[in-house]
């Protein structure tokens, strides 16, 4: 996969595409990440990408000349590219859209910084906007990282056998289970007994039941979206149970 990103900052993604998995699934050729500085494309000699907006008011706006002279250029040598522009008001980024972009050949992603960019860039090209979540940001930059991160993981042979993704939060559409490591006791706090018993199917069990619960306390409105087993269905009348 190839991802190209335009920003006003490049330097913010130095260290990040470097270090742990994304940097070994480049240097292992499964991910191609290029970062271009918009500023290259300014017109003037000031590489000027910000202006005022039209209709007043404070901040400033991206120009829509730069980004739409970069995005030409780099969708030279790209075959239907998913073009993504970093937005508050976009569509919201979730790990449906993230499987769904871990299958694409490449996806250019704009960041977006001061108060977004000239709405005229979304008509010259077909951009798709995403949010990160309800909340803002000063830049699309940590946005995109993130998006980069959640797609990467999802891109066959890029965890291999060390990390499984199926055991994910959301892979079942619920959170995910608790996990537990050496030692086996802490501070009197003891790892539950069903795990290290040996016995798979109880461990299975347990591990579904605890997602469950954890669901049920953080973000009950999955349990609507997904289809309850009978056993899954016991589980969570036993848990209400317990907390009343
Ligand atoms: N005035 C704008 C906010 C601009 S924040 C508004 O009300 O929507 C500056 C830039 O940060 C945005 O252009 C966008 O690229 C990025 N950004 C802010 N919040 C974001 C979010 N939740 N998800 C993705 N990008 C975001």
């Amino acid at each position: 996969m190839r991802i190209e990103v335009l920003t006003i900052f490049p330097e913010m993604f130095d260290s990040p595409i470097k270090s742990s998995l994304l940097g070994k699934a480049r240097d292992a050729g499964i991910l191609e990440i290029n970062v271009t500085d918009i500023r290259d494309f300014a017109t003037d000699k000031h590489r000027t990408v910000d202006d005022t907006p039209f209709g007043g008011g404070a901040g400033m706006v991206m120009k829509a000349e730069p980004i739409d002279r970069a995005l030409e250029k780099i969708a030279e040598g790209l075959e239907n590219p998913r073009i993504l522009l970093t937005s508050a008001s976009g569509r919201k980024f979730d790990q449906k859209m993230a499987n769904e972009l871990s299958r694409e050949e490449s996806i250019i992603i704009i960041c977006g910084r001061y108060k977004g960019v000239d709405e005229r860039v979304l008509e010259l090209h077909p951009i798709e906007e995403v949010s990160i979540g309800d909340y803002v940001l000063s830049g699309g930059e940590v946005a995109a990282l993130t998006m980069i991160e959640a797609v990467a993981r999802l891109i066959p042979g890029y965890m291999g056998k060390i990390e499984a993704g199926e055991n994910d939060a959301f892979a079942w559409g619920i959170l995910g289970f608790p996990n537990y490591t050496h030692p086996q006791e802490y501070k009197g706090l003891k790892v539950p007994d069903v795990l290290v018993s040996g016995h798979h199917a109880k461990i299975d069990s347990f591990r579904r039941r605890s997602a469950l619960k954890k669901t049920l306390q953080n973000r009950p409105e999955l349990l609507e979206k997904i289809e309850l087993s009978d056993t899954d269905k016991k589980f969570l009348e036993e848990i209400k149970n317990e907390n009343k």
